[in-house]
């Protein structure tokens, strides 16, 4: 076959640093795309749905046949082919699919495709880039189903032979967790971004991986050399011996530097002139936690429960969140977790509950205001957080406030869950401390006030910078005026951090800039207490930190606020780091991670 171009450079996400050099596999898991239609005869309808229910059923089977084949190191991983699973028979898709072959009298397979092109209709629309990802779930489970339906073979990846990049338009759990993992070097998709499960899963693993290439698979062949910079968020295809040599000593570099700072995970996290500050770990799930502990997390800042809503058909119980937090509570034990309450609403996804459409879901119904809407949701969480209380040391994080009669609210419903449990003589923690998220500007505004009403404060920035800026978090056409150092977001988490300890109490950040290397100077400089972050963050930042000095970045964040434009700040803050971190730079100028 003929080569394309020396060196052709692919652009995407860097899901999973570190650098993968190595010949290409493709997996084709592309949709099986010629799907036709036809009409049935009545006589034809209660069959076809048969067929269906029976495809089903053998996509169940195989679902189960992959977890037991599972290979011990990525067992955790199991929970989420469990939720597709669940996703087999969601209401989306299975009683679609029925009701289409019924209504429309069209064969099996045209119903289910239309099903799920609904399904991508109403998943697009849904803000929050974890939630809006998982729609690929939904495809990779409809998509089983309809080879079982056409009897097209699925592929069995347990048998790559040699070690391999592996190169897809999409890769699933169940995908990822068949295959023999010590054969794969890198992960290279079209699809996904950073929330992805091929991000999660590689990043737990340490396997570099580059996402949302968009049309990688149509530029690769099996058997093609390819260089995978997962820092980057780059693939390289046919390199010459040149580039190869130089990625290859950037591969060692990295190496030496993730021996040195995993040196640093159990340390505490404490500059050189005994500044101490905390560094936690934020999750979604708890197969997250075996990673929070190995990297020495000091306890988890953010544990967004979103997810014990989405993974299963119908609202949990207050059984399985109670049980939830509890497992949490005491494996992290007796350091504290942090559980926000539902951040869900608007357009987020949940087909259990019933929410309207809205024209600017980051500005409608979401998070807190859902949950004093709805009440029995709310209070049901609510008493499931207390319940749990006892077992470890957890504390209640309100997300999205605007408004200190929100926390008025928020406290009197949790008066009432508190009441209730007393007269039930249900044990719970009294004083489980209540926190609010700072992640809107109004509410910077009136940080003096709302500490007065809570326990601690914890700054979301990834909201803080998309309202204050008006930029759409997860829109590509406006991603580069997404700025954490604009002047603008320095001076509200400023604000911020001296509303709350004049008020005494502490303040902690949990949004992504808490994790990027980059910024940690400034956050010193700030006085947060804590940072919380993607666990696997932990090690590098604890690094910078025990290097730094409190007194020197209060001195270096005060030069930064006279500083006016936002590539100043950039630039200012990228030479400094640059002088006193020059061994975590990599060739071209960004920091290794
Ligand atoms: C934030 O907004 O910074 C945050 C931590 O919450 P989420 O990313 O879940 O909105
Ligand atoms: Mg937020």
């Amino acid at each position: 076959m003929e080569k394309g171009p020396i060196n052709a450079l692919f652009k995407g996400v860097g899901a999973s640093g570190g650098v993968a050099i190595g010949q290409a596999y493709m997996v084709d898991r592309s949709r099986v795309k010629v799907v036709y239609q036809y009409l049935l005869d009545p006589s034809q309808i209660e069959p076809e749905i048969e067929r269906f229910k029976e495809a089903v059923n053998q996509a169940d089977l195989q679902l189960h046949q992959i977890i037991e084949e599972i290979p011990e190191e990525i067992k955790d991983h199991a929970g989420i082919i469990d939720s597709h699973r669940l996703i087999l028979r969601d209401r989306m898709i299975y009683d679609q699919t029925i009701e289409l072959i019924r209504n429309e009298q069209i064969n099996a397979e045209w119903a289910l495709r239309k099903a799920v092109d609904h399904s991508q209709e109403v998943f697009a629309k849904i803000k929050d880039e974890y939630f809006r990802s998982r729609i690929n779930d939904v495809v990779y489970v409809s998509e089983r189903i309809l080879r079982n339906l056409t009897g097209k073979k699925v592929e069995n990846l347990a048998d790559i032979q040699g070690q391999v990049i592996i190169v897809a338009h999409d890769l699933s759990p169940a995908d990822t967790t068949q295959m023999r993992l010590d054969n794969v070097l890198g992960f290279v998709t079209d699809m996904g971004g950073k929330t992805s499960h091929t991000a999660i899963i590689s990043q737990s693993l340490e396997i570099p991986a580059v996402v949302g290439l968009e049309r990688i698979t149509q530029a690769v062949s099996s058997g093609d050399w390819i260089i995978v910079d997962g820092s980057e968020g780059q693939v390289i295809l046919n390199p010459d011996p040149e580039t190869i040599y130089n990625y290859q000593q950037k591969k060692e570099k990295l190496a030496q530097y993730r021996t040195e700072i995993a040196k640093y995970s159990y340390l505490p996290a404490e500059t050189q002139d005994r500044f101490r500050i905390k560094i936690l770990a934020n999750i979604e799930f708890l197969e997250e936690i075996p990673t929070v502990l190995a990297n020495g997390a000091e306890g988890i800042g953010l544990f967004r429960t979103e997810f014990l809503y989405l993974s299963q058909k119908e609202l949990p119980t207050e059984e399985t969140l109670f049980e939830s937090f509890r497992n949490v509570g005491r494996t992290i034990a007796p350091n504290s977790v942090t559980v926000r309450t539902l951040d869900i609403g608007g357009d987020k996804f949940a087909s259990h509950m019933d929410l309207a459409e809205e024209m600017n879901p980051a500005l409608g119904l979401r998070a807190i205001r859902f949950s004093l809407k709805e009440v029995d949701i709310f209070k049901r969480q609510l008493r499931a957080i207390l319940r749990a209380s006892p077992y470890g040391k957890l504390k209640i994080l309100f997300p999205m406030i605007s408004d200190i009669n929100e926390v008025f609210q928020a406290k009197a419903i949790l008066k009432e869950v508190k009441d209730d449990l007393i007269e039930e003589k249900i044990p719970f923690d009294p004083k489980i401390p209540i926190g609010i998220m700072i992640e809107i500007p109004s509410a910077v505004a009136i940080a003096d006030s709302l500490a007065r009403e809570v326990d601690f404060f914890s700054i979301g920035t990834n909201d803080l910078i998309q309202y204050t800026l008006a930029i759409d978090r997860v829109n590509e056409h406006v991603a580069h005026m997404y700025q954490p150092l604009h002047p603008a977001i320095l001076r509200l988490l400023q604000q911020t951090v001296e509303a709350g300890h004049r008020a005494g109490i502490p303040v902690a950040m949990c949004g992504e800039m808490a994790g990027e290397p980059l910024y940690i100077p400034i956050l010193l400089g700030l006085g947060l207490d804590e940072l919380s972050m993607n666990p696997m963050s932990i090690p590098r930042v604890k690094r910078i930190i025990r290097m730094a000095s409190h007194n020197k970045a209060k001195k270096f964040l005060h030069k930064v606020m006279t500083l006016k434009t936002t590539e100043e700040i950039n630039a200012y803050v990228k030479q400094e780091m640059f002088q006193l971190f020059s061994d975590s730079f990599g060739i071209n100028g960004t920091m290794l991670y």
